[in-house]
């Protein structure tokens, strides 16, 4: 009988040990993650976990009779050091070695640390595990000035938190607008003026150029001034764990290359997650972070592992929850998409669709879920839309299609 071994224990790890069984698999599984707890969900990381309403109970994506009904064997805190590819075999840290038939590399990414000085100062915090809000929150009830060192999604969600913890914040960010990586102009314009109306300070086109004081934090020095801070939050980015990969002579750069089957080339391996880099929809080289494709890319590398082949075409699709606005964003929109609005960001319930050749190729909607929901049906059918009826709010979204 095959056996299965996944490295990574998060997200795509426990959405493939659901997915092997549900195609029927029947042979022994053993996942393996570093972190000292079973699989859990992030995202509420930097919204309602930091924020104190989501007891950590909650955070797990299942319970642990999940893992004993599925027969999966689940190694905690123990990170797998290298993989033989000869041998099809897995060494661990604790100098246990795991024989397989096939594969899963989903170790998902780890933040990317800010290499200035005084980086090493307590009060310093980055935002990726329950370890590192364990941290966070105390700190948040002690301190009275936040700074966030990046302005992109976790950075505002965090200075959204902090505002109701009644902190001072000030966030500084190296380019001209805010989570510019993530959403077109209109809606960054929209999230910077929200944030600044609720207390937020911004300092936009300001590089960090070092943290001030002696053992803990007391200042960030940027574009030439001091900022007082006695807390940091720094969220510049992730960097995808694919070292393992690396060194087994697997194809990497930004990101473990995988196919539209989620295959690397060696056709016992597969990986799925953020540590992944595929050809997208458009036929673009890209590596998402997002809850959407770790599940179906683990989806997609559970029916290859089954022999079931089956392309990963989903749109991807994300979401971040500032104040009271939920932001839902479908597709992946490029600089030359026509932008048609629909709603005004004034009633802070709006929607941005971007078109290309004559089709919605994303939607970001902003407290507006049917724009949403059917802004990704028109993605993924790359219908014609007429944009003076998509801007149209008198015409209900479900006869737009
Ligand atoms: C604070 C925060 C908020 C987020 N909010 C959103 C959101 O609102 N919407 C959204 O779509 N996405 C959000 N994301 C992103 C989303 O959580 C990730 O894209 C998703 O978790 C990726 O799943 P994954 O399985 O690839 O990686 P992970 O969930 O990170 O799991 C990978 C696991 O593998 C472990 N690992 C790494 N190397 C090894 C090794 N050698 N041996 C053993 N184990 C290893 C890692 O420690 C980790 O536990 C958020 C992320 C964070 C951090």
């Amino acid at each position: 009988m095959e056996r299965v071994v996944i490295i990574g224990g998060g997200q795509a790890g426990c959405q493939a040990v659901a997915s092997l069984r549900a195609e029927g698999f029947a042979g022994p599984i053993a996942m393996v993650g570093d972190e000292p707890y079973a699989p859990y969900q992030r995202p509420p990381l930097s919204k309602t976990y930091l924020m104190g309403t989501m007891e950590r109970d909650r955070l797990f994506l299942k319970p642990d009779a999940f893992y004993a009904q599925a027969d999966c064997q689940t190694i905690y805190g123990v990170p797998a050091v290298s993989i033989n590819r000869d041998a099809k075999e897995v060494a661990l840290a604790d100098g246990r070695v795991l024989g397989y038939d096939k594969l899963l590399i989903a170790t998902g990414s780890r933040v990317r640390k800010i290499k200035i000085p005084g980086a090493d100062l307590s009060g310093l915090h980055y935002l990726r595990s329950i370890a590192d809000v364990d941290a966070l929150r105390p700190a948040f009830q002690s301190a009275k000035t936040l700074a966030v060192v990046g302005g992109g999604y976790i950075g505002l969600e965090v200075a959204a938190v902090a505002r109701k913890y009644d902190l001072s914040v000030t966030v500084i960010e190296a380019l001209d607008r805010v989570m510019a990586r993530a959403v077109s102009r209109p809606v960054s314009e929209f999230y910077e003026k929200v944030h600044r109306e609720a207390g937020v300070v911004f300092h936009m086109n300001t590089a960090v150029e070092g943290f001030e004081g002696r053992d803990h934090l007391t200042g960030v020095r940027a574009g030439g001034r001091v900022f007082a801070a006695d807390i940091a939050l720094v969220g510049i980015g992730v960097v995808p764990n694919c070292e393992i990969a690396q060194d087994a002579g697997l194809e990497c750069e930004d990101g473990i290359r995988v196919d539209k089957f989620c295959a690397t080339a060696d056709p016992a391996i597969f990986a799925a997650g953020d540590c992944t880099r595929h050809h997208g929809r458009g036929g673009d080289l890209i590596r998402l972070e997002s809850v959407q494709n770790a599940i179906d890319q683990a989806k997609h590398a559970a029916l290859a592992m089954v022999g079931k082949p089956t392309p990963y075409g989903e749109v991807p699709w994300f979401w971040s929850d500032q104040y009271d606005l939920k932001l839902q964003i479908a597709g992946l929109a490029k600089p030359d998409d026509r932008i048609v609005m629909r709603g005004d960001p004034g009633s802070r319930k709006f929607a941005v669709f971007h078109l290309r050749a004559g089709a919605v190729a994303a939607v970001e909607a902003v407290n507006a879920a049917p724009e949403y929901m059917i802004g990704r049906k028109l993605i993924a059918d790359a219908a014609p839309v007429a944009p003076e009826r998509l801007a149209d709010t008198a015409i209900p979204m479900k006869n737009i299609v």
